[in-house]
C-alpha cells in the first residue's frame, strides 16, 4: 500500500524549543514505536485513554510498544465529557504516582478531545509537568483540540475553566482510526473543518464544497488530505498567536453562538451541531451587517447541510442560559459579546458587535 505522509510543523516563535511536528499518515498507529523510540529514553511510558478507545486501540498500542521493547502502563477512565474533571484527574495522578512516574516519563494521550484535554492537563501538572504526545482518535480532536496546546478540565460552573498551555512533544494522527468512529462524532469534526475553511481559506472551502457531501469515513487518502489541510491552517494560526491575542480568535467562528446554544440546551446539543448552527446564524448576522452577501451565507449553509449538520436553532433553548453564556464568554468585552463573523467566505472579521435585537431576531431566542 502506498502511504502518503503529511507533516506540519507547529512553530511557536516565543520559545522555539517548544515547536513540534504533527504527522498525519494512514496506518501511523502501527508505526508509533519507530517514532517514540527516540523520545523514550530511560523513562516509562504511560498510555492514558478512555474505556472505548482502550478496547479499540489502547491494548493494541500497549502490545506493539512491548514488541519494540517499550514498556508502557495503560491507564483508562470512563469515556465521555463527564470524566473531564478534577476527580478523574486525581485518580490518574494516583495511578501514575503508584506506578512510579518520573520527570522523564512520558504520557501518551490516546483518544478524542476529552482524553487529550484531560491527559494533557495531567501531563502539565503532575510533578510540575512531564512530556506528552497526542494520538487523537476522533476527527474533532485530529483537526481541532490536538493542535494548539490548550489542555484542561471542566469545573462548575462551566467547561474548560481550569487548565494550562502545555505543548506536546509531537502529535501523531492516523486517519485510519476514524473508520470505527460513530457517525455523529464524525460530523462533529466536519463542523470544525468547515469552520477553518470559512474563516481562513476560500480554496479549501471550494474543495469541501466538492468533497464533503460524499466523503467516506473509510477513504483514508481523501481524509488524510482534508485533515492535513485543516491541521496546516490551524497550526499556522496557533504558531502566529499561541495565546489568542488576535489571529487565533478567528477560530472562534461559530462558537459564540455555538457555546451559548450548547449551554442553553443543557448540553443536549453536541459541540459540532452547536457550532454548525452557530456558523449559520453568524453568517446571517454577517449578511445583515453588510459584511457578506446573501450568496456567501447560502454557500456556507449548503456545505454544512451536505454534511448532514443542523443549521437551524432548535426549539426549547433556555433563553436565560443562552444569553448568560454569551455574556460570560471568555471573548466578551465588559459583558458584551464580541463576534467573529465570516466576511464573505475564507475570511473573517474579528471583534464585531452584534445588536441584541438582531441576535434575538435571527436566533428566535427571546428573554
Ligand atoms: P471529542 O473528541 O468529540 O471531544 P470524546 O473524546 O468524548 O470527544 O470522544 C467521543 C467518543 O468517541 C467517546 O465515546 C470516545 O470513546 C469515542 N472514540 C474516540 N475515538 C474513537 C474511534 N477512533 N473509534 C470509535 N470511537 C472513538
Ligand atoms: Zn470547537
Amino acid at each position: 500500500m502506498t502511504t502518503t505522509r503529511f507533516e506540519t510543523e507547529v512553530r511557536l516563535p516565543a520559545l522555539s524549543r517548544r515547536s513540534y511536528t504533527i504527522t498525519i499518515q494512514p496506518g501511523l498507529l502501527r508505526k508509533l514505536p519507530e517514532h517514540l523510540h527516540e523520545r523514550v529514553r530511560a523513562g516509562r511510558v504511560f498510555i492514558v485513554t478512555d474505556s472505548n478507545v482502550r478496547r479499540l486501540y489502547g491494548r493494541h498500542l500497549h502490545h506493539i510498544l512491548l514488541l519494540h521493547d517499550i514498556q508502557s502502563v495503560l491507564i483508562d477512565f470512563p469515556a465521555g465529557e463527564a470524566s473531564k474533571n478534577a476527580g478523574v484527574a486525581g485518580l490518574i495522578y494516583t495511578a501514575l504516582l503508584e506506578a512510579g512516574v518520573r520527570r522523564d516519563s512520558m504520557i501518551v494521550a490516546l483518544g478524542g478531545g476529552v482524553v487529550g484535554d484531560l491527559a494533557g492537563f495531567v501531563a502539565a501538572t503532575v510533578l510540575r509537568g512531564i512530556p506528552f504526545v497526542q494520538i487523537p482518535t476522533t476527527l474533532l480532536a485530529q483537526v481541532d483540540s490536538s493542535v494548539g496546546g490548550k489542555v484542561g478540565i471542566d469545573h462548575p460552573p462551566g467547561k474548560n475553566l481550569v487548565g494550562a498551555f502545555h505543548q506536546p512533544l509531537g502529535v501523531y494522527i492516523d486517519p485510519a482510526v476514524l473508520a470505527t468512529l460513530p457517525g455523529p462524532e464524525f460530523r462533529n469534526g466536519l463542523a470544525e473543518i468547515v469552520k477553518i475553511a470559512v474563516a481562513l481559506d476560500l480554496p479549501f472551502f471550494k474543495i469541501l464544497e466538492q468533497k464533503l457531501g460524499t466523503l467516506d469515513r473509510k477513504d483514508v487518502m481523501a481524509l488524510s488530505t482534508i485533515v492535513a489541510r485543516a491541521v496546516g491552517l490551524k497550526s499556522a494560526v496557533v504558531g502566529a498567536d499561541e495565546r489568542e491575542a488576535g489571529l487565533r480568535k478567528s477560530l472562534n467562528l461559530g462558537h459564540t453562538i455555538g457555546h451559548a446554544l450548547e449551554a442553553g440546551s443543557e448540553y443536549s446539543l453536541s459541540h459540532g451541531s452547536a457550532v454548525s448552527i452557530g456558523m449559520a446564524v453568524e453568517a446571517e448576522f454577517s449578511v445583515r451587517l453588510g459584511l457578506s452577501k446573501p450568496a456567501d451565507a447560502r454557500r456556507i449553509i449548503s456545505v454544512l447541510t451536505s454534511c448532514r449538520l443542523p443549521v437551524r436553532v432548535p426549539r426549547g433553548i433556555n433563553a436565560r442560559t443562552f444569553y448568560a453564556a454569551m455574556a460570560a464568554d471568555k471573548k466578551s468585552a465588559a459583558g458584551e459579546p464580541r463576534f467573529v463573523l465570516p466576511a464573505g467566505v475564507g475570511r473573517c472579521a474579528i471583534g464585531v458587535r452584534v445588536p441584541s435585537a438582531l441576535i434575538a431576531e435571527v436566533t428566535g431566542i427571546r428573554l
